[in-house]
């Protein structure tokens, strides 16, 4: 429905152009239009800015007592919130940052103007479809390259802001073909175009006249556009959903007509001679009549009991009412004619039943045109069941007669309660008064499927100090401020009966969907709709300041649906809200510095850089002087929200302007505002809890779940250290047991079976069997350093011996062979020092390891153990 929708959009106009040759596809928009990511989605994401990009200058020298000055003068803005002071600078039109883009003289492309179609297929889809998407769609059939049909392509925003001006001239809704071809002829003079281009451009225009609708109509955004929506929703729906109704109603009047019928028929003055007269007519000059009702028989099958007769003939007379009922009317309107919007209701809703009320009183009136309205429907639906029942030949007098004579609305199934025209209640803030607040509860509450649109054309709240005592009124602005909003969307969800939508037709799909489940839902429901009136605009674009309103969550949307679950938090949505997952919308904007290197900033969208659209709130802000763009004491304002309230202190915080030149500028946010964005984020982050997002007891569930885990993990991990702890000790006994026997083997010259003298850790022998679990743990401990076995004791390992009898040759009595013939230590008091460093020196095998000297006195010990160390 809307550009950044995927809804399809079916197009059934038949087209009255000869020469329209329908395409393969029903809907122009299947070969869509191409799409980039948008910074905000303020407008629509085709959109493509040609401004350059703004300028971030340096700052000036300024000399220190100046801006001392200029500093304190800064502060007392910021707390005061006054008029804005001479700083010695030119006064200039700032807009916010964020938006510099989309307010240059370029013309904006948006869902405005909206078709409408005249009989659609499928609602909503097929009902409205934005002329942009229009035209892209079927631009799209017939020039799909990019560069194909370029002129056309570029010339859109022109023909669009072309028909937006026709619309403004004309604020009713006016009949598409006759605009189109204004707009044609329009761009064709405006762009001058000769020779080949002219042709091709009215090639090409008549292939766009060719593929869109010439049936339906136009509407353009502003206060009205709800309305029309609403007006045309109600038509389309009730149509849709009469139209096997009145099929089934026909054919039920039909059957009584024909079983009353035939009763008459078996009536006895219809077989007398009069009675046969009357009904021959010429006839009667060849038949006798009176002989004839002599011979007529009695019927063969009985009359219908007098009861049932009666019955039968009441319940047709409530059928017979079904046009009256259901047709003539398609909902009934309740409306104050002397609030605002100021319309011709009669004009915007020629199919409704209009009541005007006073105001303070529209709850309760609304309330009790919904009881009058349902017992009417009680009494048909009575009929219609019984009809029904004498279809099937299945009343049951004694048990149906009971229970219909108790009949009455609340026992309609929500299939009945959809079928009957809406109860709706129009209202605005100036007509809504808090005297109606307790009806207007107790309405929402009441089961009754009434619906309230309430129609909202400001967010900030009213702010008109008096201009005799400007700083007094500032006071009091203040104070008020300290106390939150009024929120009537979540004054209705807290009733818990009602749906609630809270949307803008500038957000199309959302607006529509939820006006269809509204008015499709038996349940009571709150439509609070954002739409702009002609004084909030002060020169800026409608659909801009909605999506600012929106996006900045002075407004945000949202659409609660009870009963279509049983868990609370699945009937809440806010996820039609741009990044509705943080606090502010950010993005980053592309800038450049006095030399021309590119920089980028980090922003976010609040509700101050909207009142800066507003023409009373934007004297809220003001420019920081030149001179004090570096000065420290000045933080952003997201981040100055994020502070507490002592660490606030002597900061000044700011957003991001640009000036008519393009040129960014500080531009310092009053206390007041900051006031204001602490509440609408407040009232934000509600809503997104309600959404599910950021949810405390989420949050909690989550922290108590890792909380969990982790304590398991923990205690998992100290019963896998413990195990492997006595393992480890367990190994390390045994492997220094096994050590120590060998080495005392070796010492006396034994032979080991397992053939190692030694009395260092086996290097030979296979680790020991660990099982899995434990080998995880060793992985998460520090290894322990293993324990380094040495001695000072000379000793061979005998069993590495090659018995190449080198040692031997050294000392017989300190070297000695065994019964295999390898060779171990023998009588050491024989031996020096050298001999046993020689020996390792020596020994091919490696295997002799001299120690340490016995002998402390032997010369040249030092220079010996030097040599002796790489064999220990
Ligand atoms: S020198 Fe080494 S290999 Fe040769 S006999 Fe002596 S211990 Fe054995």
């Amino acid at each position: 429905m809307t550009s950044s929708s995927s809804t399809a959009v079916s197009l059934s106009t038949q087209q009255e152009n000869e020469s329209f040759e329908d395409s393969s596809s029903d809907n122009p928009l299947d070969s869509g239009k191409e799409t980039k990511p948008p910074d905000l989605t303020l407008v629509p994401s085709d959109f493509r800015p040609s401004r350059i990009e703004p300028l971030l200058p340096a700052a000036p020298q300024t000399d220190d007592g100046d801006k001392e000055t200029l500093h304190h003068r800064l502060f007392d803005f910021f707390i005061n919130g006054r008029e804005q002071e001479d700083f010695g600078e030119e006064q200039i039109p700032l807009q916010p940052a964020l938006l510099s883009k989309f307010l240059g003289k370029e013309p904006v492309r948006t869902d405005f103007p909206l078709w409408v179609a005249p009989d659609p297929k499928t609602i909503p889809d097929g009902l409205f479809c934005p002329v942009s998407e229009l035209f892209s769609g079927a631009i799209a059939e017939f020039a799909p390259e990019p560069e194909a049909s370029r002129i056309l392509k570029d010339s859109l925003p022109v023909l669009e802001e072309h028909l937006q001006q026709l619309l403004l001239q004309h604020p009713e809704p006016l009949n598409f073909d006759p605009l189109l071809k204004d707009a044609f002829e329009n761009a064709k003079k405006r762009f001058g175009l000769s020779g080949e281009d002219a042709s091709r451009f009215q090639e090409d225009l008549q292939q766009l006249r060719d593929r869109i609708p010439r049936k339906g109509f136009l509407l353009r955004l502003d206060q009205h556009t709800p309305l029309h929506l609403l007006a045309n929703l109600l038509k389309a729906l009730q149509k849709e959903k009469l139209e096997s109704f009145c099929t089934e109603i026909q054919r039920l009047r039909h059957h009584l007509q024909e079983l009353l019928q035939v009763d008459r028929s078996k009536q006895p003055e219809h077989r007398q001679s009069n009675h046969l007269d009357s009904a021959l007519g010429q006839g009667t000059r060849f038949i006798n009549t009176s002989e004839l009702s002599g011979v007529l028989q009695e019927p063969a099958t009985l009359m219908l009991d007098e009861k049932r007769r009666e019955r039968i003939i009441r319940v047709l007379g409530l059928l017979e009412r079904f046009e009256e009922t259901f047709l003539e009317h398609d909902a009934h309107l309740l409306v104050h004619e002397e609030g605002q919007p100021k319309v011709c209701w009669e004009e915007f809703f020629p199919n409704s039943m209009i009541y005007p009320v006073l105001s303070g009183k529209g709850s309760l009136e609304a309330g009790e045109v919904c009881i009058e309205v349902l017992a009417e429907m009680a009494k048909f639906f009575t009929a219609l069941r019984i009809a029904r029942l004498e279809e099937e030949d299945a009343y049951q007098m004694e048990s149906h007669d009971r229970f219909f004579e108790h009949f009455d609305w609340k026992m309609l199934s929500e299939e009945e309660l959809q079928l009957a025209p809406p109860v709706i209640l129009i209202e605005n803030e100036s007509t809504l008064q808090s005297a109606d607040g307790a009806e207007l509860a107790e309405l929402l509450r009441s089961s009754r499927p009434v619906k309230v649109m309430l129609l909202k054309n400001r967010t900030l709240p009213a702010f008109v100090p008096p201009e005799s005592d400007l700083e007094a009124g500032i006071g009091q602005l203040r104070d008020s401020l300290f106390n939150f909003r009024p929120e009537p969307g979540y004054f209705a969800v807290s009733q818990r009966k009602a749906l609630v939508l809270q949307s803008s037709p500038v957000r199309l799909e959302h607006c529509v969907t939820g006006m269809v489940e509204a008015l499709q839902n038996p349940l009571p429901a709150m439509l609070h709709i954002l739409t702009p009136d002609a004084e909030t605009r002060e020169g800026v674009d409608p659909f801009l300041w909605s999506g600012a309103a929106i996006e900045s969550r002075e407004f945000p949307l949202f659409l609660y649906k009870p009963g279509s679950s049983k868990a609370w938090g699945s009937r809440f949505s806010a996820e039609a809200n741009l990044q509705a997952d943080t606090d502010w919308p950010s993005s980053e904007l592309n800038a450049v510095d006095e030399n021309h290197e590119a920089v980028t900033l980090p922003m976010v969208f609040t509700p101050a850089d909207f009142a800066a659209l507003d023409e009373t709130w934007r004297k809220q802000l003001m420019p920081v002087p030149k001179a004090l763009s570096d000065d420290e004491s000045l933080i952003y304002l997201a981040d100055y929200l994020e502070l507490s309230r002592e660490d606030a202190y002597e900061h000044i915080p700011f957003i991001w302007q640009t000036d008519q030149n393009n040129v960014l500028r500080r531009t310092v946010v009053s206390f007041i505002l900051v006031q204001i964005c602490r509440e609408r984020l407040d009232f934000w982050r509600l809503i997104q809890e309600m959404g599910g997002t950021h949810s405390f007891h989420a949050l909690q569930a989550a922290q108590d779940a890792r909380d969990e885990l982790s304590i398991e993990h923990e205690a998992q991990i100290a019963e896998m250290l413990e195990t492997h702890a006595a393992e480890l000790e367990q190994i390390r006994k045994e492997t220094s047991e096994n050590a120590m026997d060998q080495l005392a083997g070796a010492l006396l010259g034994m032979d080991f079976d397992v053939g190692m003298p030694s009395g260092v850790p086996a290097p030979d022998l296979p680790p020991p069997e660990i099982p899995l679990e434990e080998t995880l743990v060793e992985a998460v401990i520090p290894e322990e350093e293993e324990e380094v076995v040495s001695f000072d004791e000379p000793w061979i390992e005998t069993l590495r011996c090659t018995s190449c009898n080198d040692c031997l040759e050294i000392n017989p009595k300190l070297f000695l062979y065994n019964g295999d013939k390898q060779a171990y230590l023998g009588d050491l008091s024989t031996a020096t020092f050298q001999q046993l460093v020689i020996g390792a020196e020596k020994c091919p095998a490696k295997c002799i390891h001299p120690g340490k000297p016995l002998n402390p006195d032997e010369p040249g010990l030092e220079a010996l153990m030097d040599r002796a160390a790489p064999f220990n």
